[in-house]
This record gives C-alpha cells, sequence and structure tokens, in this order.
C-alpha cells in the first residue's frame, strides 16, 4: 500500500456525510496514506510519490450494488433469438433462461467459475468500479449455492476490488422443484440458509419476488428466515408487474428493494415511509430493448433514497459499466448528472451498509477514486459510448 498525494484535480466530485450534499471542488489536491484519505485542500502538506492529474476530473470508485457475476458462460445465443423476435416462453422452451446457467453452474467447478468471476471483476474495476456486490443464484441446490458463495469469497481475497456476498437461492425455482416450489422454499429455509449462515460467507439474503418466481408469502418467509440467521435482506420487487413486492419490502424494513420498474404509488409510498433505498437497474430495461424505465420522478418526489446498479447477468443484462448506467439514467429517467454520481457511489454504498468506509472522497475513508480523462462532471453522461477512465486507485494504491 503506497502512499500518494494527487496534484492539479480539475474538479472533485464527491458526497459530504457532514452537509449531507454532493459537493463539487475545483482545483484541489488529496494525500492518501495508508490506502486512507488523510488530506483534501487547495495545496496539501504531503511528500508523498505524485499524481498529476492534469486538470481532470476526480470522482469515487463507483459502487456496484446488484450484480450476478457467478456464472459460466454468457447467454448470447438467447440474446439472438431475442432480437429475431422470440418470447420469453420461446426461449425458456428452447433450453434459454436462467435455468441454462444454472445447469452450466451445477456442473463447473470451484476453480472454473473462479477464474470466469477474477477476470469479470479485472473488467469492473477498469470501468471504475471499486466495490461490488456478488449475488449466488444459478446453483438452486445447497451444493452449488455454497460453491458459488466460496468462490466470491476467495476471488474477493484474491482480487484488489470489494466484493460483497449475498446468498441468492431464491433466485428461481429449479426444474426438479417445477410442480412443487414450496418444497424448494423449505429447502431453501431449512438447509440453505443454515449451511450459509454457518459458513458465514454471505452478508445479504436476496428473493427474485415476482409472479412465477417466489410469492409474497414465499419471501415473507425466505427473508424472515434468513433475518434470524443474521442475513439482511433486500429484494427484486416489482419488476415485470405490480406484485405488491415494494409493500412487502416496506412491511419487512429490506435494505433495499431492487428494479421496481412497475411499482405503484402505494409501494413508493410505503418505501419512502420505511426508509428503503431504492436500486433501479435502467441497463436491463435498456438491453431488453423495453421502455420500461422506473419512474424516477416519482421516487425522487416522494423522497425515497436512490442508488444505481449495473444487474450484470448473463441473461438480461450484460453490462458493466457503471458510467453506461449512469449516462441511461440521465437520458431514459431523465436523472440529473450529480445526483446519478450520488446514487452510484454513496446511496450504493449505504445500501450494502459500507457509507462509513466507502461511497465517497472524505477524510478517514478508505482512498477508492477514479481519475477521469475529462474535465467536468456533466461530461459523464455526455460521452455515453466511451469510458474515459485514466486511471483507478483502489484502497490507495494506483491500478492503471
Ligand atoms: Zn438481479
Amino acid at each position: 500500500m503506497s502512499d500518494l498525494q494527487l496534484t492539479n484535480i480539475g474538479q472533485l466530485v464527491s458526497y459530504n456525510s457532514e452537509t449531507r450534499g454532493m459537493e463539487t471542488r475545483d482545483n484541489v489536491e488529496i494525500a492518501i496514506n495508508d490506502g486512507v484519505i488523510a488530506e483534501i485542500g487547495h495545496r496539501v502538506n504531503s511528500t508523498n510519490k505524485q499524481i498529476d492529474c492534469s486538470g481532470k476530473l476526480v470522482t469515487p470508485g463507483f459502487v456496484d450494488a446488484h450484480t450476478h457475476p457467478v456464472f459460466l458462460n454468457g447467454r448470447e445465443n438467447e440474446f439472438t433469438m431475442r432480437l429475431k423476435g422470440a418470447t420469453y416462453e420461446e426461449i425458456a422452451a428452447a433450453g434459454g433462461g436462467i435455468i441454462n446457467s444454472v445447469d452450466d453452474v451445477r456442473h463447473a467447478s470451484e476453480s472454473e467459475l473462479f477464474s470466469r468471476v477474477l477476470s469479470r471483476m479485472d473488467r469492473f474495476l477498469s470501468m471504475g468500479t471499486t466495490t461490488v456486490e456478488a449475488k449466488s443464484g444459478y446453483g438452486l441446490n445447497t451444493e452449488s449455492e455454497i460453491k458459488s458463495l466460496k468462490v466470491i469469497d476467495e476471488v474477493n481475497k484474491r482480487h484488489k476490488i470489494d466484493m460483497i456476498a449475498t446468498f441468492m437461492g431464491a433466485h428461481a425455482i429449479p426444474h426438479e422443484f417445477k410442480d412443487n416450489p414450496d418444497d424448494y422454499v423449505n429447502l431453501i429455509c431449512n438447509e440453505m440458509l443454515p449451511a450459509v449462515a454457518q459458513q458465514g460467507i454471505a452478508k445479504f439474503n436476496d428473493v427474485f419476488c415476482e409472479n412465477g418466481y417466489f410469492t409474497i408469502d414465499q419471501t415473507r418467509r425466505i427473508l424472515s428466515e434468513g433475518t434470524k440467521k443474521g442475513l439482511t435482506p433486500r429484494l427484486h420487487a416489482d419488476e415485470f408487474e405490480n406484485s405488491s413486492a415494494a409493500e412487502l419490502a416496506a412491511e419487512l424494513g429490506v435494505i433495499s428493494a431492487d428494479h421496481l420498474m412497475n411499482v405503484s404509488d402505494a409501494g413508493i409510498e410505503a418505501i419512502a415511509e420505511a426508509g428503503v433505498i431504492a436500486i433501479l437497474l435502467p441497463g436491463t430495461t435498456f438491453f431488453l430493448g423495453s421502455s420500461d424505465y422506473a419512474p424516477l420522478k416519482k421516487f425522487e418526489d416522494a423522497g425515497v433514497d436512490i442508488a444505481l446498479a449495473t444487474d450484470f447477468n448473463p441473461g438480461s443484462c450484460y453490462i458493466q459499466s457503471m458510467p453506461f448506467i449512469i449516462a441511461l439514467s440521465c437520458i431514459f429517467m431523465k436523472m440529473d448528472v450529480m445526483s446519478a454520481v450520488q446514487a452510484a457511489t454513496f446511496t450504493s454504498a449505504k445500501s450494502l451498509q459500507v457509507e462509513d468506509k466507502v461511497g465517497s472522497i472524505e477524510i478517514g475513508k478508505q482512498a477508492d477514486l477514479v481519475i477521469w480523462d475529462i474535465e467536468r462532471l456533466v461530461q459523464i453522461p455526455y460521452i455515453v459510448s466511451d469510458h474515459p477512465i485514466r486511471s483507478v486507485i483502489k484502497s490507495g494504491e494506483l491500478i492503471f
């Protein structure tokens, strides 16, 4: 861990926890000691190795709060079928969908999965993501769910990026339980959750609460059981249709409700009142060629805390770039750039309960920063198809 001094920062953009707002500062320097931000000012007093930022933009490293990176292969065949007009049902009938990835993961060795996930983390880091939430959920039996979480744990130990693991045994009903889904819920509650808790390899517990996946009652049961085992609940809510999952999120006091494209007004009010963070995933809407973006203005008017994430997964969204997600949020949801950056850094860190350590550039926080090849914040969505990132600093270490 080296000590660094960043000089000649043109514009610094970050959340300030004291004033509780985003701020921009021009012409500043930052001193980093032992991987932690030690000083920020127009001129800092340090003899550390200098990095000249050449008047460019500096932001916090991105915190991607929703990803599914533990799979073997992409599902580009399915993507091609969809482009030709195949329906979800036709793709499933041809052996596609989540279940396709499940077969792969069940047959894959831990080391095969490890190398795939490791290289995906290289790519996340190169795009400025310094903390990433990672879900299991393509195993759907005790052995393969544990295998997936172990892979996350191992990659996290070996890779510079910070990974936060979420158990998602409730991602879909596996084919062997198609006719008796409640038996699968029993398996999750009686076998998987105790095994996950015993190994201590997941922080969160997530459920796909949606018609055809897990019902409100099943979701309530799985999340409550996880809470008893020490796993903090979050959930996939109201993605394809309104199933009152947001209301359940509020009832259970989960940390985040994700997707929410089809949330009702009552659902928005409920999560606003309960302080549930809405994690919006516009990459999925875009990737599926839909125009069904989450109703951002309604969340903002209700005072809901908003985070952004990629939803990186092999089926419905193969996007790893947070700058691109920010661009989509600005272009399609009419989000203000500054709010989008806050949602992709500080608020997403809050949704992973790590905002005391990462998600903003403040004294005492881990030095996770992006040095851009552009000068101003407003240029991030403007250069939508590009990744103008010059360097990433992770825990005080210059990555490239
Ligand atoms: Zn997801």
